[in-house]
């Protein structure tokens, strides 16, 4: 069995198989998915597709948001600032203490600055970007002076496609 299995869906990008029966491991491979979905839609749209879910403490969803740098023309506009501020309103609470922030991209220093400033209790992504990312690629913020908050971090997390929907991208792009 290869590493993945092209699925036949909608989906342009590659999803691999689930490989674990555990419940953690499935809860994230779902949001994953999710935000994964929404991040093609943001490319549809002409950004960058990255896409961002913040899950409370209980299971549920409470914000959803994607890159918006073009479309909203404001270079702050990326998915997970958009979600950590959504996620805040539905809250009446920045303290995001006991909630997940799903993002299909390594959050950059702005980001990762802001996931910390809410407090997120654990952070899991997608693809490494080797150019920005501030989470562990080229620097990271979360183990850094900067912070000091305790950030739990899980990165790579269905990284091939996550990457493969980037890179597909900018390859149509390129065109
Ligand atoms: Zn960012």
């Amino acid at each position: 069995m290869g590493r993945f299995t092209r699925t036949k869906c909608a989906v342009p990008y590659p999803i691999p198989p689930i490989e674990f029966n555990n419940p953690e491991y499935l809860r994230h491979h779902g949001w994953m998915l999710k935000a994964l979905d929404l991040a093609e839609q943001a490319g549809i749209e002409g950004d960058v597709p990255v896409g961002a879910i913040v899950v409370d403490g209980v299971g549920d969803a409470i914000a959803m948001a994607v890159n918006r740098r073009e479309q909203d023309q404001d270079p702050t506009a990326h998915a997970e600032v958009l979600a950590l501020r959504q996620a805040g309103l539905v809250r009446k609470n920045w303290h995001l203490t006991d909630c997940t922030l799903y993002v299909t991209l390594e959050p950059c220093a702005m980001c990762a600055g802001a996931i910390g400033l809410a407090r997120i209790k654990t952070l899991v992504y997608g693809a490494d970007d080797l150019k920005a990312g501030a989470v562990r690629s080229v620097w990271n913020i979360p183990d850094s002076p900067l912070s000091n908050h305790r950030l739990q971090v899980i990165g790579g997390f269905l990284e091939e496609s996550c990457r493969s929907q980037l890179q597909d991208w900018f390859a149509k792009r390129r065109q």
